[in-house]
Order: C-alpha cells, then sequence, then structure tokens
C-alpha cells in the first residue's frame, strides 16, 4: 500500500520527497497545472536549508538565484530599527534565502522524481476522501480526463488552509482571527535601485518591500476586509502610500495601472484541534493556517513533512498502515511548535500590526538595536531562524 497526499505545496511536496526517497510508493497530487502561482512567500529559513542539506539537496537548492538576508530590520519613518541578527545561529546556515516559492517547489519535486516510486499528477485536484468501515483509505479526485478514485494505505491532507480534504474528514480548524489581509503587486527595479527586501512601517501603513532580482514585490498591508473600501477611493489610494513609503520608487507607482494588477490575500490564523482521523493526517496549513508575520509558514509545513515522514514511512514500508497512534504521535510532536509560532504571531498582529494599521503606531521616538546585546538577540534569532522545534531527517534513503 501506499501514501497519497493531496497538495503540492511545501508541506505536501517535501513528505513526497522524503517518502520517495525511502522507497514508500507516493503520489502526490496539485490541482494547478503548475507551480507558477505568485503569492506563497519566497522565504527559505536556516531549519528548512538543514533539511535540504541532510537529504543533499543543499548545494543544488543554493545554485538557483537567491538573495541571502542576514539582518531583519522595521524601516520607521526615522530610520530602521533592527529585530534579529541571524549571523553565528548554531546551524550551518545563518541567513534566510529568498526565492520564488516556484522555484522552490520545481528543486523539490524534481529532487523527487529521481525516485521511482514517485508519481506526480497535475491539474489533479483532490475533492472526497474514500472511507471503508470508517477508515479512510484514499482519495477521489478530478482531472481533464474526469473523476477517478486512488487507494492509498494513508491519505494526507497537505492541500492548504481551505483544505478540502480536512473537510471531507469532518475537521473543523478553531479560527483565532488576523486583522489584516494583504495586497500583493509588482513594480520594476531601476539602476540604483537598493539591493534589499525589508518592511517599511508608517503611522496607518505597513508594506513589505521583496527584492526579487529584476522587479519588486509589494506587500501592502491593509485592515481586514479594507479592500473594497479601498477600490472605492481609486488606484491613487495605493499609488500614494506606494510613492510615500518607498522614495525610491516613486514615479514609478504610475505603473500599477489599476486593481487589475493587485492581487487580494485573504490572511487568516487558525488551527485544527485533531488533525488525524485512521488512515488519515492533515499537515501544514491545511491543519494550522499561518499569518505571514515571521514569514515562518513555509517552514513550519517543511518541518511538519520531515517529522511525517520520520513517523509513517516505517510502518508504511512494513505494512502499508500507519497505526492511528502513530498520526496520534504526530500530532503531538508538531502541536507545540504551532501553538508557541502561532501565539508569537497573534502578539505581533495585536500589538504591532492592528495598531499600525488604525494609525496608532508610527515611529517610535527611541529606535532600540536589540541585535547588539546577544542576550536579546538569541532569542528571536533562534525562533525566527530555527523555530521552535526545528526537525531532522531521520528515515534513511531506501538503498
Ligand atoms: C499573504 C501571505 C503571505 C505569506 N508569506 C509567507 C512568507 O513570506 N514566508 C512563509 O514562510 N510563509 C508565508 N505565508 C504562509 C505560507 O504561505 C503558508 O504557511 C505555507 O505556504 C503553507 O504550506 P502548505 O504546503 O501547507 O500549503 P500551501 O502552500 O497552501 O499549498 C497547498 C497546495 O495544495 C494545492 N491544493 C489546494 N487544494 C487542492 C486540492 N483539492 N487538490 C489538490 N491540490 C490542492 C494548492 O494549489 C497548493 O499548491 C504567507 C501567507 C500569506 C497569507
Amino acid at each position: 500500500m501506499s501514501c497519497v497526499i493531496a497538495g503540492g505545496g511545501p508541506a505536501g511536496a517535501m513528505l513526497a520527497l522524503l517518502l520517495a526517497r525511502a522507497g514508500v510508493e507516493v503520489t502526490l497530487l496539485e490541482k494547478h497545472a503548475d507551480f507558477l502561482r505568485d503569492f506563497r512567500g519566497d522565504t527559505i529559513h536556516p531549519s528548512t536549508l538543514q533539511v535540504l542539506g541532510e537529504i543533499g539537496l543543499a548545494e543544488e537548492f543554493l545554485r538557483l538565484p537567491h538573495r541571502k538576508t542576514y539582518e531583519l530590520s522595521i524601516v520607521t519613518d526615522t530610520g530602521p530599527i533592527p529585530l534579529a541578527n541571524l549571523r553565528g545561529l548554531p546551524c550551518a546556515y545563518d541567513y534566510i534565502a529568498f526565492v520564488p516559492q516556484w522555484d522552490f517547489l520545481s528543486l523539490v519535486t524534481s529532487a523527487a522524481a529521481r525516485y521511482p516510486s514517485f508519481r506526480l499528477l497535475m491539474s489533479a485536484e483532490a475533492h472526497g476522501l474514500i472511507v471503508e468501515g470508517g477508515e479512510v483509505r484514499g482519495v477521489r479526485y478530478r482531472d481533464a480526463a474526469g473523476e477517478h478514485e486512488l487507494r492509498a494505505g494513508l491519505t494526507v491532507a497537505a492541500d492548504g488552509r481551505t483544505s478540502v480534504l480536512r473537510r471531507a474528514a469532518g475537521l473543523v480548524p478553531r479560527e483565532f482571527g488576523a486583522p489584516m489581509d494583504v495586497l500583493w503587486f509588482r513594480l520594476p527595479r531601476a539602476p540604483g535601485d537598493p539591493d534589499e527586501t525589508f518592511l517599511r512601517l508608517s503611522r496607518g501603513h505597513l508594506m513589505v518591500v521583496i527584492d526579487r532580482e529584476t522587479y519588486w514585490q509589494l506587500a501592502y498591508v491593509i485592515p481586514k476586509g479594507g479592500y473594497d473600501d479601498l477600490v472605492r477611493q481609486g488606484i491613487g489610494a495605493l499609488r500614494e502610500p506606494v510613492a510615500r513609503l518607498v522614495p525610491f520608487l516613486a514615479g514609478r507607482e504610475t505603473l500599477i495601472e489599476g486593481y487589475g494588477d493587485v492581487s487580494v490575500l485573504t490572511v487568516v490564523l487558525n488551527r485544527l484541534r485533531r488533525w488525524h482521523r485512521p488512515g488519515f493526517t492533515a499537515i501544514g496549513d491545511a491543519a494550522h493556517a499561518m499569518s505571514p508575520v515571521f514569514g515562518v509558514g513555509i517552514n513550519l509545513a517543511v518541518q511538519d513533512a520531515v517529522a511525517a515522514a520520520n513517523l509513517v514511512a516505517g510502518p508504511l514500508r512494513a505494512d502499508g498502515r500507519v497505526p492511528e497512534a502513530t498520526l496520534r504521535r504526530l500530532q503531538r510532536r508538531r502541536m507545540w511548535p504551532t501553538r508557541v509560532t502561532q501565539a508569537a504571531q497573534r502578539v505581533v498582529q495585536d500589538l504591532l500590526i492592528g495598531p499600525a494599521l488604525r494609525n496608532r503606531l508610527g515611529s517610535p521616538p527611541i529606535r532600540p538595536d536589540v541585535t547588539r546585546i546577544p542576550l536579546l538577540n538569541r532569542v528571536p534569532r533562534r525562533f525566527i531562524g530555527l523555530g521552535v522545534r526545528p526537525e531532522h531527517v531521520e528515515v534513511p534513503a531506501s538503498p
């Protein structure tokens, strides 16, 4: 018996690679025709780089066009406030690599394709579960050729925060709310632009500015549900803060022709109380949707995948099934890092983002540099770089 995974995001792709590498028959279903979608975050943190290193993929990854960021800071009207300096992290990689997520996913799925037990079905949308005798025995999916059933010893929902499969399994997440949504758009680079990625804070405004080599990827944070209001005010309501918050872009804001050039990303923060059923588990955002705060959702999804592979590869290889007790252990192992990370995200949402968007937080009169105080730098450095419970690949490659 094999494993079927719905969702070719960071969680599903990494789990598929690790299982295929361990010699488990695995099918990965992805509903889109390619990985070329935007808006999924670009950050590969040291904990994920460490995982890539453990399976011999780090060098290949670092050959992808990428930018390394060693220091994180918020740029305010009166100058930058350093938040964390990753240098000196106890790990082979002390930086965040910014890589478009489609490159990361292509790398992971191409590596998986080197193993004969891996199968990738693109444009294949999972829409239901095969349930027999109270146990999940596989997935129902559709593609251009029609409806299909795929039987498996373990079915994994890695289909993201709107997971269809967790709903089919009767699992409903507990919502924690988020005060913001994000508008996502691009502007071209010009000679003389700085080479950096930063978070810009000003009274009533927050913008993330991501350097993507040939263009700027901009994420403008707005109050939750505020998009319709912005559209009513016209495109000037978006152009104006772009030019003001990021002065080197002034003049280029007119290239945003209208809201057709802009994608709205709804931010949610939630998690399942129970991640599993007999023969079934959810991982990544399907189990716990992460806020973009700290940019760690991809990394948490990858860590879930590593923990899952470590626990389920053996039973799948041995008798094609995974006892529910093992799936319970997986949830127990990953619930703690999820809780702690989401709690920290909620604190930032409530104390920084909410007040900033309500115009109650601007440039502080003093700008403390905690990164110069080793003890104060150590906690955010470790939290952001390695996360709460970094996982290591324990399951060996099949001979
Ligand atoms: C605005 C915003 C910005 C963010 N920025 C960052 C960031 O910079 N860094 C970071 O680390 N995290 C970021 N995050 C969080 C991050 O995107 C997620 O935590 C992470 O992508 C979760 O990975 P995943 O594999 O669990 O799910 P996803 O990345 O959502 O992947 C799910 C996959 O499943 C596929 N799928 C969905 N339904 C089906 C189906 N029925 N059948 C088959 N396939 C299906 C989808 O097409 C997708 O490929 C951000 C989140 C938001 C909302």
